[in-house]
């Protein structure tokens, strides 16, 4: 016999509670009312590098809050962490169409720490109750955006290459099956999150603007003590910054060419950047890789040497402005994406290149 004392348990369908429209599968925590017509805008994880002086606002998050306007008719939000130097961010900020920045000036949490940052947006996000949580797919978004979405009980999709919206609704697409498909995806509840590719959306125009900055209180408690901090870099410098690429793949036969390749692009004011191949051969470094599971670049020119043009690394190139592929196959994949082919050994192109521009001086495009 059943214990129900009517109406109000969820644990039995004697009281009629499976019927209720709200009633959520079990486990699943009701944060806020899905279905209410609160729920809007855009809030923007604002991702910041360097420190003190140096400090600056991630390229990519300048990207998210530039493409948050298009995709929603609501309000635009920021989070950003850290002390009072983050306040010379904020015509910045507001400049690429933030309309209520909340800074959060925890001493605490001006360190990146990601169970207090998830902690801390979360009870901003119970707060604002916008419909969108967009967060740049960097290392720290990666690490910090599930964190969110567990604690929210939503949904989470990594890795988008694009977002589009339909009404309130955002359409988040990105490469599934090992990059053979390409998934549209909607979310179910409200917030809907996602974390975004670096280079997925154009850089806006950097403009100076005013909105309305809030300091944002957090009064959760901290279950980690950080002992030391240590940044390992392999090099200042990124491919996703490179203006020209000389990509290498496994037609280069010849490791020395990747010396012969460094100094072409030392000529042009460019970087050598690789496929996986290379990676995972050891003769080029993780940072290099471009593609769906490494580096996503967008620069003027990308010009590929041996790279077969697989979907997975054309999914790190489609911001190129310009692809030349030299490959001494004519049925190599990468030929019917570049805009100009050569059919034709990578390492003469290369040598030839080099000597072609001996006496040019680094950075001379
Ligand atoms: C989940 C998943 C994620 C992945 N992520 C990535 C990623 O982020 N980036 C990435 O690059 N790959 C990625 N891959 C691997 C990808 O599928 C390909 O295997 C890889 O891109 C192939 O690298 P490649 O073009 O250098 O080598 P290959 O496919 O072996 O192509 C070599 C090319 O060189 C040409 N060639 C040979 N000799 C010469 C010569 N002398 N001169 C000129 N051309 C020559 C050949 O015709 C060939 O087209 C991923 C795969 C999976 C499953």
């Amino acid at each position: 016999m059943s214990d129900c004392s009517g109406g109000s348990c969820s644990s039995c369908s004697s009281c009629g509670s499976s019927d209720d429209p709200d009633r959520l599968p079990p486990g699943m925590l009701k944060v806020y009312d899905l279905n209410q017509s609160t729920a809007d805008g855009v809030l923007v994880w604002i991702e910041t590098e360097g420190f003190g002086e140096d400090l600056r606002m991630a390229d990519v998050s300048a990207e998210l809050l530039g493409a948050a306007r298009g995709l929603s008719d609501g309000r635009v939000f920021g989070v950003v962490f850290g002390g009072q130097e983050v306040k010379a961010l904020y015509p910045r900020i507001f400049g690429y169409g933030v309309d209520t920045l909340y800074h959060v000036r925890e001493r605490d949490l001006e360190v990146y720490r990601p169970e207090g940052y998830a902690s801390c947006i979360v009870s901003l996000i119970k707060r604002i109750e916008p419909a969108t949580v967009l967060i740049g797919a960097t290392s720290r978004g990666r690490e910090l955006a599930p964190r969110i979405a567990s604690e929210l009980g939503t949904g989470l999709t990594a890795d988008c290459t694009g977002l589009t919206a339909d009404g309130r609704r955002i359409v988040m697409t990105r490469p599934a099956f090992g990059g053979n498909l390409v998934a549209d995806i909607e979310c179910l509840r409200f917030p809907q999150m996602a974390t975004v590719r670096p280079g997925t959306f154009p850089m806006p125009e950097a403009r100076d603007g005013t909105g309305t900055a809030i300091y944002w209180q957090f009064s959760g408690g901290l279950s980690k003590e950080i002992m030391f901090e240590e940044t390992v870099t392999e090099s200042g410098e990124d491919i996703r910054d490179a203006r020209i690429l000389i990509s290498l793949g496994d037609g280069i036969r010849d490791r020395s060419l990747i010396d012969v390749a460094e100094s072409v692009a030392r000529k042009v004011g460019g970087m050598v950047s690789c496929s996986r191949s290379l990676v995972e051969k050891g003769w080029m470094p993780r940072s290099r890789q471009v593609g769906m599971s490494g580096r996503t670049v967008a620069p003027e020119v990308y010009i590929a040497f041996g790279i077969s043009g697989a979907v997975q690394h054309r999914a790190g190139i489609s911001g190129a402005h310009k692809v030349i592929a030299v490959n001494s196959d004519p049925d190599a994949p990468i030929h019917h994406y570049a805009d100009l082919s050569l059919i034709a050994d990578a390492g003469d192109i290369l040598r030839e290149m080099d000597r072609a521009l001996r006496g040019s001086r680094s950075g001379k495009q």
